[in-house]
């Protein structure tokens, strides 16, 4: 009798900016796994790595599965031609596959997923982790999908949140995306803040649909599968979905500006924050982007903040010596620039007193008095009452000991929601009897239509 094993798949690097994308393959190879009969036990994950490194595509996003069955080698088989078939590979994609049968995942497994999601991982590092530890893995390429294959299957999260994303019919792919704008603004209405980052108010622009030639038609992020599920049967178009599928993922979770930078080592491409005294004050550069440098263990960290954020109003509020907490990407030295953290929070923890000087005021008077001249001192100048030396006085700061995040248009799928502070799921059990993935009816007529090609073209 044959046993059951438990298989974790993780892939990356299946897509170009041309087209496809790594979720709608996990779609198409779940699709698949369901027709297996294979037993799902949990949501597949979408995990989000460092957005800082120079080669991602988009968001630099992977996914795993975690299934059980009696044919782990005929399903590994097919997921390797689902890789093959779907991958972007003429257009620069470099897909990486693994495979790793085990009940559980060992720790050093989730430490991989840990770097993966602040720092810059070399290629052959992943290669390495494959042979050392008996996953076994396929990639085209040169294999930089790797890194997040093993990265995903790896992820240990401390928090996380949910996506529903819908695909398109493929006769429908890079076609301009109609979606009702009304109907996406009620849905956050009705669901905030178990949806968020579906609409923006300010700028009355939808949030949910990617603008390139991809199989997305929208996503649907939120706090749980209910409300996931609930948001998107809110949102009206006239177009007819393939189908949707929801992810557990660490979007919204600010997980990769949660270590703390070495600044003796401040490394390219790195991600995490940074515990500081302002140095250089804040200065507008051209362009509308502020400058400045901290300072942490005597060593100066300069910090750029960009116009997009709408944070650098704010961060030019900041004077020398106040204590800031800063997290961001480690932004590479060039000719013309020094190594930079580009800012993607801001949080104030101590502010000092802004002291200027000022003429003396007459408190009889009540009124501010005048210089009689270089070193002669003041006088009121309604009862000439005579003041020797100027006062200091406290000027009151215009920024508050609080955390300043980015505007929505300018979030990160990482980027941790203001609504989401001290939020942290980690309760969430997999619910099988949710429906966590759907193929419509349109998607049905459409997969039958792409069956009849296919044996078609094999006829011919
Ligand atoms: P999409 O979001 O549309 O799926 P993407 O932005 O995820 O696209 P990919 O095409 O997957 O972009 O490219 C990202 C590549 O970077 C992958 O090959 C992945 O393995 C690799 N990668 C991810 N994290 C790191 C890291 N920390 N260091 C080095 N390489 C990484």
């Amino acid at each position: 009798m044959k046993t059951d094993s438990i298989l974790h798949i993780g892939f990356d690097d299946t897509d170009s900016r041309k087209g496809m994308c790594t979720t709608f393959l996990a779609y198409k190879i779940v699709e698949y796994l369901k027709k297996e009969q294979v037993k799902f036990l949990d949501y597949p994950y979408l995990i989000r790595f460092n957005p800082n490194i120079p080669w991602k595509t988009r968001g630099n996003g992977a996914v795993a599965l975690k299934i059980k069955t009696d044919k782990p080698e005929s399903i590994k088989k097919n997921i390797i031609e689902f890789i093959k078939k779907y991958s972007a590979i003429k257009d620069g994609a470099n897909p990486g596959l693994v495979f790793y049968q085990s009940e559980k995942i060992p720790s050093h497994f989730s430490e991989f997923g840990h770097r993966a999601l602040c720092s810059l991982i070399k290629r052959n590092n992943a290669k390495e982790f494959v042979s050392k530890n008996g996953l076994e893995s396929f990639y085209l390429g040169n294999g930089q999908g790797l890194i997040g294959a093993i990265g995903a299957v790896g992820y240990a999260f401390d928090d996380y949140t949910f996506e529903l994303i819908s695909y398109r019919n493929k006769s429908n792919f890079g076609k301009k995306r109609e979606i009702f704008k009304q109907s996406v603004k009620k849905m956050q209405d009705l669901t905030y803040p178990n949806t968020f980052n579906s609409f923006d108010e300010e700028k009355n622009r939808i949030l949910i649909a990617p603008h390139g030639p991809d199989p997305v038609f929208f996503g649907i992020r939120g706090e749980d599968i209910n409300s996931v599920i609930h948001g998107k049967s809110l949102v009206h178009s006239p177009e007819k979905l393939d189908g949707y599928m929801v992810f557990r993922t660490n979007q919204g979770t600010g997980a990769h500006l949660k270590n703390e930078l070495d600044v003796h080592n401040l490394k390219p491409f790195s991600s995490g924050y940074i515990t500081g005294r302002i140095f250089d004050v804040p200065k507008v550069e051209i362009g509308g982007h502020v400058i400045f440098s901290i300072i942490k263990d005597d060593q100066k960290i300069n910090c750029a903040v960009y116009k997009p954020t709408r944070l650098t109003k704010i961060v030019s509020k900041l004077i020398k010596g106040d204590l800031i907490k800063v997290g961001g990407g480690v932004r590479k030295a060039t000719k013309n620039h020094q190594r930079i953290l580009n800012v993607e929070f801001l949080q104030v923890l101590r502010l000092e007193k802004n002291m200027k000087t000022v003429n003396p005021f007459c408190h009889i008077c009540n009124k501010r008095t005048k210089s009689k001249g270089k070193n002669q001192g003041f006088e009121c100048v309604k009862c000439k009452k005579a003041f020797s030396n100027k006062i200091f006085e406290e000027i009151p700061r215009e920024i508050k000991c609080r955390l300043y995040v980015p505007t929505l248009s300018a979030h990160r799928h990482l980027t941790r929601p203001i609504q989401r502070i001290g939020k942290l799921n980690n309760k969430i059990e997999f619910d099988n009897s949710r429906k966590w993935f759907h193929i419509s009816k349109s998607g049905l007529v459409n997969q039958k239509l792409e069956i009849k090609i296919n044996t078609r073209k094999l006829k011919h």
